[in-house]
């Protein structure tokens, strides 16, 4: 089922490409050894390289190499062992250099592909053109004083990986599925925290409509949109901007547009005409990048299991749907957390649980699962104690419930709060005993026939346990006696 919009002409398709920069998870910048850290007082991570002083050299930093490269091979995309760098000359209050260092011509990674996952389950290959190398630029702060604007230079010189996809998605649900992804693939590998909210990860949309059968039709940019559903919201409103456009027996004109997120509009910032001309050069102060392929492919043995080999793992070894492998999947320390819940215990039950009631803590409680006051070890305890009959699963979500609350053990709670499951047949008949005798009538009315009734004979031995008999055994002891 492909998704369309309808105009006054008829139905119009909708073309995406996206152009996502990932800041590079390292300590130091991509050419000096200033620090990276995020939220630290304006300017006080600053090299002489990074503030464009004369005469300054920029040296690259292996481990932001290392990172693309990882996240080259990540998404399944060809490694360039030579690339190279290139000035890409602008004047901005932010830029000290005058110009950027980036890859234009020679990038490090060429074409990939990623698998992307939609709400009908099925699947879609989107192709990556390219993953090159660039600094980030520093920052201008308006809003500090009524007259002038403050320059913070902690970001300047960052290293950036511009990853740029082919124009192959096709509605804002694969657009958002593909940032979900990629999101998700930079995580587990470490290389970009992908936190959009503080900037880390920002996408550029380009959005163009066609009629069914056309080639493609001129694009806009909708720049630097800084989450997935403002990505999704950006091109449904440029998709029907360009719509109208068409419509009115106008052309787009390509140029670059912002979202205004609160009126869900798109609107120019710059056209074609006044875009810059970067007089790309390659940087004298830089040799070309090569890479050793012995060294590339020990990058590539130290990868960790990425998401889909992971989802694809949790349906075939632990049999689960797939559908809870994906959510399982979908960052890694969740990941991790099952599998340390699962090690050595049902797989579909802990699955159950951390789906469930586990998440719906999480929720409650306003906890990621990162500082979750529930231990993976303390779950799987609690799952133990399901299995070996000290509690039903109606007392263990009580457990659990407390376990967020105190951060106890299971067992200790258990202890501490007297909520055994009684499994002692004797002491459940004794209450049945008790129950039938209390209720004479009902056993009379039973007997001839009420069957209904034996729910009412549950709930009433339930009730006098205080919810503490093991339900099996109440249930095939309240079935004998009553006979
Ligand atoms: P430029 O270098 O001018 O930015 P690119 O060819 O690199 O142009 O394309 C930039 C982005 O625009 C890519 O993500 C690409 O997939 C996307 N794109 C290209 N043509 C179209 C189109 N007609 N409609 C939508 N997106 C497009
Ligand atoms: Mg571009």
């Amino acid at each position: 089922m492909s998704y369309t919009l309808e105009g006054a002409t008829g139905t119009w398709e909708v073309v995406i490409g996206l152009e996502v920069h990932a800041q590079v998870t390292s300590n130091a910048k991509l050419f000096s050894g200033a620090a990276t850290e995020f939220g630290a007082e304006p300017n006080s991570q600053v090299s002489f390289v990074d503030a464009g002083f004369p005469g300054m050299l920029p040296v690259i930093n292996g481990e932001c190499v290392a990172q693309a490269v990882r996240t080259g091979l990540g998404l399944n995309a060809q490694i360039n062992l030579w690339s190279r760098f290139d000035r890409k000359n602008y004047f901005y209050a932010d830029l000290p250099q005058g110009y950027q260092i980036s890859q234009f011509e020679f990038p490090i990674i060429g074409t990939g592909e990623i698998e992307i996952q939609l709400a009908d389950g099925s699947v879609k290959n989107i192709g990556i053109t390219r993953l090159h190398l660039e600094q980030d630029a520093g920052k201008s702060l308006h809003d500090q004083h009524p007259t002038k604007s403050y320059i913070d230079l902690n970001r300047s010189g960052v290293a950036l990986m511009e990853i740029v996809s082919e124009p192959d998605l096709r509605s804002p649900e694969e657009a958002g599925a593909y940032l979900t992804k990629l999101r998700q693939i930079l995580r587990y590998l470490g290389t970009c925290d992908g936190n959009m909210e503080q900037g880390s990860l920002r996408a550029d949309v380009n959005v163009s409509v066609r009629k069914a059968g056309e080639g493609f039709r001129t694009r806009c940019e909708v720049k630097n949109v800084n989450s997935i559903r403002f990505v999704m919201q950006a091109v449904e409103a440029e998709a029907r901007r360009q719509i109208e456009v068409w419509e009115a027996g106008e052309e787009v004109v390509q140029e670059t547009r912002l979202f205004d997120t609160s009126r869900g509009v798109t609107r120019s910032m710059r056209s074609k005409e006044d875009a810059h001309d970067y007089r790309y050069f390659p940087d004298p102060d830089l040799p070309p990048l090569v890479l050793d392929a012995a060294w590339v492919e020990q990058l590539k043995a130290g990868l960790p299991e990425l998401p889909d080999a992971r989802r694809a793992r949790y349906v075939g070894d632990y049999g689960l749907t797939p559908y809870d492998a994906h959510v399982l999947t979908l960052e890694k320390e969740t990941a991790a957390f099952y599998e340390s819940v699962a090690e050595g215990r049902d797989p579909k039950m802990a699955a159950n649980w951390l789906t469930g009631d586990f998440f719906a803590g999480l929720n409650r409680t306003g906890h990621s699962i990162g500082d979750s006051p529930v231990s993976a070890a303390h779950l799987g305890e609690l799952l133990d104690l399901i299995k070996d009959n000290t509690l039903s699963g109606k007392l263990a979500k009580e457990v659990l419930e407390a376990m967020f609350e105190t951060g106890k053990a299971p067992s200790v709670l258990v202890e501490e709060r007297g909520l055994k499951q009684v499994t002692d047949t004797g002491a459940i008949e004794a209450i049945i005993d008790e129950v039938m005798a209390k209720n004479a009538d009902k056993v009379a009315e039973y007997r001839s026939g009420k069957d209904k009734l034996f729910g009412f004979f549950v709930g009433q031995t339930m009730k006098a346990m205080q919810g503490k008999g093991n339900p099996t055994l109440v249930n095939d002891l309240l079935k004998q006696k009553l006979a």
